[in-house]
C-alpha cells in the first residue's frame, strides 16, 4: 500500500524564495510608511493623517479598499506630496529596488508619472535622474546583500492631463539609462486612451514600447482602443476582457472577437488581483478572472500595482492565488515565465534571466518539494 505524505501546495516561504517577475508596480504606490513620515519631516509636508508608521500603513490600506478607482487614487496625494525633491525620489526608488529584491523579485518594471513630482519646481529631467540613480543604488545594495535584481523604469503620463507627448519624449530620451517603456494611467472613465494618440505614435516611431492601463474600471471599449488605436503591447489589468467571454449550458467557453485577438496575439495581461478587489473592478479574489484566463491560456501575469495602498507584496499576492485557486509551483513558474517573456527588456537579457535564474530556481524548489513528500511503500 502506498501512502503519500501530503504537503500543502502553498508554503509562503517557498513562494517567497521562488524567483519572481513584476511588470506592473507604481513607484508612488510602494513607499514604506516610515519613509513617508521621514520624508514629510524633511520636506516640510504637513498633511499626513498620522505620524505612526503602523497606523499610517493601515490608513493607506483602508483608504484603498473602498471599491472605487477614484477613491483608491486619493492616497497618492500624500506619497506624491513627499516625492517633490531629488533626494526623496532617489530614496524611494532605492528602497523600492531593495524591497522587491528582498521579496525574491529578480526582474521588475516599476512605473511613475514624473509630471507628479514637479509641484515645487523640479523639472522632468531632474525627476528622471533621481529616479534612475535610486534604482542603480538600490540594485547595487540588493546585489551586495546576495539578492540581485534587474530593475527598469516605465514612464507614465497621466491620462487626465495634456502632457503625454512631452512625457513620451522623456521616456525615449532615457531609454539607454534604464527606461524600457511608456504607459498612461489615472481615471479611465471619460479619459479614453485615444486622447493620447500623438504620444503613442511618437513611441511607435521610435521603436519603443507601450503598455496602457485599460479594462480596469472601464470595459471592453477601453481595451479595444488601447490595442487597436493606440498599439498597446500589453494591457495594464485588462480584467474586463472577461466581458467578451461567454459560457454555454455545457460549460464551454466562447471568445468574442476582441478576447480572441488578445489570446491569439498573446497580449500580456498585467493582472493585479487585490488592487482589482479594492477598486471594485472585481467583487472578491475568488471571483477574480485570473484563474479562468489562465485556464483558457491567455498570457496572464500577476502583479502588485500598489504595495503600500493594497498592503501586498508579489509573494503575498501569488500565495493568495495559490490558496484560492490551488496553484502549485508549476503554475507559479508558468506565470513567472509569462511575465519574463512579456517584459520590455531586450530579448537577449530576457533569455539570460529565464535560463540562468528563473528555470534553475524553480527546478531547485520542485526538487526540494519532491524530496519533502516521499511516497512510502
Ligand atoms: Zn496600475
Amino acid at each position: 500500500m502506498a501512502v503519500t505524505i501530503a504537503v500543502p501546495s502553498v508554503d509562503p516561504m517557498v513562494v517567497r524564495r521562488a524567483p519572481k517577475v513584476l511588470l506592473h508596480d507604481h513607484l508612488d504606490g510602494g513607499l514604506r510608511p516610515s519613509t513617508v513620515i521621514d520624508l514629510a519631516h524633511q520636506t516640510g509636508y504637513a498633511d499626513l493623517p498620522t505620524e505612526d508608521p503602523e497606523q499610517l500603513g493601515a490608513w493607506f490600506r483602508q483608504g484603498a479598499d473602498r471599491k472605487s478607482l477614484e477613491l483608491y487614487l486619493e492616497g497618492f496625494r500624500h506619497t506624491v506630496g513627499v516625492m517633490q525633491t531629488p533626494g526623496a525620489i532617489e530614496r524611494v526608488a532605492a528602497e523600492c529596488a531593495e524591497d522587491l529584491a528582498a521579496d525574491g523579485v529578480v526582474y521588475a518594471e516599476v512605473r511613475y508619472a514624473p509630471e507628479l513630482s514637479t509641484q515645487q519646481g523640479m523639472d522632468l529631467d531632474a525627476v528622471m535622474a533621481a529616479w534612475l540613480a535610486g534604482f542603480r543604488r538600490g540594485a547595487a545594495a540588493a546585489e551586495a546583500a546576495g539578492q540581485p535584481i534587474v530593475i527598469r523604469a516605465i514612464v507614465t503620463a497621466m491620462r487626465q492631463f495634456a502632457r503625454s507627448v512631452e512625457i513620451a519624449e522623456l521616456a525615449v530620451k532615457y531609454r539607454d539609462e534604464g527606461v524600457v517603456g511608456f504607459d498612461i494611467a489615472g481615471p479611465e472613465a471619460g479619459f479614453p486612451p485615444s486622447r493620447h494618440l500623438d504620444a503613442f505614435q511618437l513611441i511607435h516611431r521610435a521603436d519603443f514600447h507601450v503598455t496602457i492601463h485599460a479594462g480596469e474600471a472601464f470595459g471592453l471599449p477601453s481595451i479595444w482602443e488601447a490595442l487597436q488605436w493606440c498599439g498597446a503591447e500589453r494591457l495594464g489589468h485588462g480584467v474586463r476582457i472577461v466581458d467578451d467571454i461567454s459560457q454555454d449550458a455545457q460549460g464551454r467557453y466562447t471568445l468574442g472577437r476582441l478576447a480572441a485577438f488578445v489570446r491569439d496575439t498573446r497580449v500580456p495581461l498585467e493582472m493585479c488581483p487585490t488592487s482589482n478587489v479594492h477598486t471594485g473592478a472585481v467583487a472578491s479574489i475568488a471571483e477574480h478572472p485570473v484563474d479562468l484566463l489562465r485556464r483558457l491560456r491567455f498570457r496572464v501575469t500577476v502583479n502588485t500595482d500598489n504595495r503600500l495602498m493594497s498592503g501586498v507584496t508579489l509573494s503575498s499576492e501569488l500565495e493568495l492565488l495559490a490558496r484560492t485557486f490551488g496553484f502549485g509551483l508549476a503554475e507559479l513558474q508558468w506565470l513567472t515565465l509569462n511575465a519574463m517573456k512579456s517584459s520590455f527588456l531586450s530579448f537577449d537579457e530576457r533569455l539570460l534571466l529565464i535560463n540562468g535564474v528563473i528555470k534553475p530556481g524553480y527546478s531547485q524548489l520542485m526538487a526540494q518539494e519532491a524530496a519533502a513528500s516521499p511516497t512510502l511503500v
